[in-house]
């Protein structure tokens, strides 16, 4: 009894094999035809073995139990791989983003007091060119304050008030 052979190329073995969809059928195979095949080769197949790039088994006459990690198992692990570095990667990036946040949080903050003194200044009638340099700093941190999601108003409002301050020196 033969079943019928249905060969395909298998990827990971690299050449054509007969593939059977169950290990019963594979196992019947070895069972049936082994005899035969030795009549006309020298080797048989002398086990047969699960191939997850065919979804399906294979008989080979390899007695040995390779353990050697297929193309599919390297395939899963570099994408297993990947997977971890970039959750690990999103990890990182929510740090960055959280310290990053704090940083321009206290930066506006900062702006905030400094708006505060010039206004003083102003009142007080200090000098010009003092508080023209206080606000083109407060000016420039403002510029390199992340313009993260949330703190856009707040930079505008900051920015608007020392537009106003400047038009007041
Ligand atoms: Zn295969």
């Amino acid at each position: 009894m033969k079943p019928t052979k249905s060969k395909v190329y298998c990827y990971d073995a690299g050449r054509s094999k007969i593939l059977f969809e169950s290990e019963k059928k594979a196992g019947n195979f070895l069972k049936f035809n082994t005899d035969e095949i030795l009549k006309t080769a020298n080797h048989a197949p002398v086990r047969f073995y699960f191939c997850k790039v065919c979804n399906g088994w294979h008989v080979t006459s390899s007695a040995v139990v390779l353990n050697i990690p297929t193309h599919v198992d390297k395939v899963m692990d570099s994408f297993h791989e990947e997977e971890k570095n970039r959750a690990e990667w999103k990890e990182k990036m929510k740090d960055v983003r959280q310290s990053s946040t704090e940083m321009s949080l206290k930066l506006l903050e900062v702006i905030d007091k400094r708006i505060a003194e010039i206004q003083k200044k102003i009142e007080n009638k200090a000098a010009a060119a003092d508080i023209r340099m206080l606000i083109e700093d407060s000016l420039n941190d403002l510029a390199s304050a992340n313009n993260f999601v949330g703190h856009v108003k707040r930079k505008k409002i900051l920015e608007i008030k020392l537009a106003e301050l400047v038009n007041m020196v």
